[in-house]
C-alpha cells in the first residue's frame, strides 16, 4: 500500500515536470528551455523567489517549452473591457483585467491612467493603490503610469487626450495625484517644452519618479534640457506625433540621437512602419529599447464596434480604429504579440525580444526583483512556445504561484 502511494505521488511529480513544474514539500519547481540560451535550466522556487538554477544534463527530460522572465507592460491603458481612466473602475475591474494579462504572460505591468479632469484621475489612482494591497493581483502592479496632464495641446502631438483637460506641469497638483496614488506613480509622460516642465522634471526625479517624454513638439534643446534634468525615456516613439513634421527640426531626431534616452515603442505591426521599428532599433539596440502595448480597454474583446464615452470606436481583430476619422485610435494587442512583431520586423532573437519587454523595463524603472531569472529574483516566470515568431503562453506564475495555465 505504501509502495502504490509512493509510486502515485512520484507519476503524479513526474506528469507536472513533463508539464514545466512540479511541487514538493511546499517547495516549487518549473523548468523549460531558457529563453536567453536554449539551455535546458530547472528553477527551484521558495517563498515566490527563485531560490536555485541548476543546468539539466539529461536532454529530452524536461519540458519543451521556452521558459522566461514574466513579460512587464509599462504603458497600458486598460484590457478586457476594464478601462483605468474609465468611470467604473473598481478593484474586481482591476483583478479582471490582471488575470486576462496573466493569459498573456504578463505578470507585471503598470496600470496607465491618461489625461482627465483632476478628481477621475485622483479616484481611480485611489482604487488602483487599493488593488496594489489586494493579496491575489498587488504583487502584479508594482506601480502606475501617468500619461499626462502635462503634454502638447496641439493636434497631432495631443493624440487622443482630451484637450479640455491638457495643461502646463502643476507640482502642487501632481502631489495630490501621488498622495491618491499612496504613492505609486512610478512613470510620467509629458512634454518638456511646456512652461515649467523642467523644474518639475528635477522634482520627479528627486522623489523618484521616472520621467519619459511624450505627446510633445520639443525643440532639440528642450530635450536636451529634460534629459539634463534627469529624463531617460521617450513614450511610444514615432507616435503621438503629428502626421506632418519638419523633416530637419521635429521631437524624434533628438530623441533618437542622445543615448541617454530609451525609447518605449508600440510594435503592433500598425502603429508603426517596419522600417520605422528596423530604424529606431537599430540605433537603440536591445539594450535601450522597451516593448510597450499602449493597449485600449478594448484588447482582448471580440471585434466590433463599441461605444466610449461620446465616440464610437472600432475593435478590428488587431487595432482599433475612429471609423469617423479613419485614424488609429490606439492599440488591441497585448505585449506578448509585439515580441512576434519585432523579431519578424528586425530579424532579433527571443532573447532580445524579451529583453524588451521585460528586462529593460524593469532596470529603467528600478524594478530590481523583477525582469531576470536569476537566484533572489521574484520567480514571475512565463513557459510559452514559438509558433512562427508568435508567443504561444502556457503557462504563467507569479511569485511562484501558477496564475495560468493553458490546459485549465
Ligand atoms: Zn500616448
Amino acid at each position: 500500500m505504501i509502495m502504490n502511494i509512493k509510486r502515485i505521488s512520484i507519476m503524479a511529480i513526474s506528469l507536472l515536470v513533463n508539464l514545466g513544474i512540479s511541487q514538493q514539500d511546499g517547495k516549487s519547481k518549473v523548468q523549460g528551455v531558457l529563453f536567453s540560451d536554449g539551455e535546458e535550466v530547472a528553477l527551484a522556487i521558495s517563498n515566490g523567489e527563485i531560490s536555485s538554477i541548476s543546468r539539466q544534463n539529461q536532454v529530452g527530460n524536461g519540458s519543451d517549452l521556452y521558459l522566461a522572465p514574466g513579460l512587464i507592460d509599462i504603458q497600458i491603458n486598460g484590457y478586457m473591457g476594464v478601462d483605468f481612466s474609465g468611470p467604473d473602475l473598481s478593484v474586481e475591474r482591476v483583478r479582471k483585467a490582471t488575470k486576462a494579462l496573466w493569459k498573456a504572460g504578463v505578470t507585471s505591468y503598470l496600470p496607465t491612467i491618461i489625461t482627465s479632469d483632476l478628481a477621475r484621475m485622483k479616484r481611480n489612482f485611489a482604487i488602483l493603490a487599493q488593488a496594489q494591497k489586494d493579496p491575489e493581483i498587488g504583487k502584479s502592479i508594482p506601480g502606475f503610469h501617468l500619461e499626462g496632464p502635462y503634454i502638447s495641446p496641439v493636434k497631432g502631438f495631443r493624440g487622443a487626450h482630451l484637450e479640455k483637460y491638457i495643461k502646463n506641469p502643476d507640482w502642487e497638483e501632481f502631489m495630490e495625484l501621488q498622495e491618491a496614488a499612496n504613492n505609486g506613480i512610478r512613470l510620467i509622460t509629458l512634454a518638456p517644452e511646456l512652461e515649467g516642465a523642467i523644474a518639475f522634471i528635477r522634482n520627479c526625479v528627486a522623489t523618484g519618479v521616472t520621467v519619459s517624454l511624450g505627446h510633445h513638439n520639443g525643440s532639440a534643446e528642450d530635450i536636451t534640457a529634460a534629459v539634463d534634468a534627469g529624463a531617460k525615456m521617450a513614450t511610444h516613439l514615432g507616435n503621438g506625433c503629428a502626421n506632418e513634421i519638419n523633416r530637419h527640426h521635429n521631437p524624434i531626431w533628438p530623441q533618437l540621437s542622445d543615448d541617454r534616452i530609451t525609447p518605449s515603442i508600440i510594435a503592433d505591426g500598425f502603429h508603426l512602419t517596419k522600417e520605422e521599428v528596423r530604424s529606431f532599433y537599430k540605433v537603440k539596440g536591445a539594450d535601450k529599447t522597451i516593448l510597450v502595448s499602449d493597449a485600449l480597454d478594448l484588447a482582448g474583446l471580440p471585434p466590433g464596434e463599441y461605444i466610449r464615452g461620446e465616440r464610437s470606436l472600432l475593435l478590428t481583430s488587431n487595432v482599433v480604429k475612429l471609423p469617423k476619422e479613419n485614424v488609429l485610435a490606439g492599440a488591441a494587442s497585448p505585449i506578448s504579440a509585439c515580441i512576434g512583431v519585432i523579431m519578424d520586423y528586425t530579424q532579433c532573437g527571443i532573447k532580445e525580444a524579451v529583453q524588451m519587454a521585460s528586462t529593460n523595463p524593469a532596470k529603467l524603472l528600478s524594478l530590481q526583483d523583477l525582469g531576470e531569472i536569476g537566484q533572489g529574483k521574484q520567480a514571475n516566470l512565463v513557459l510559452f512556445k514559438l509558433e512562427n515568431n508568435k508567443m504561444v503562453i502556457h503557462k504563467t506564475f507569479v511569485a511562484g504561484k501558477l496564475v495560468y495555465s493553458k490546459d485549465d
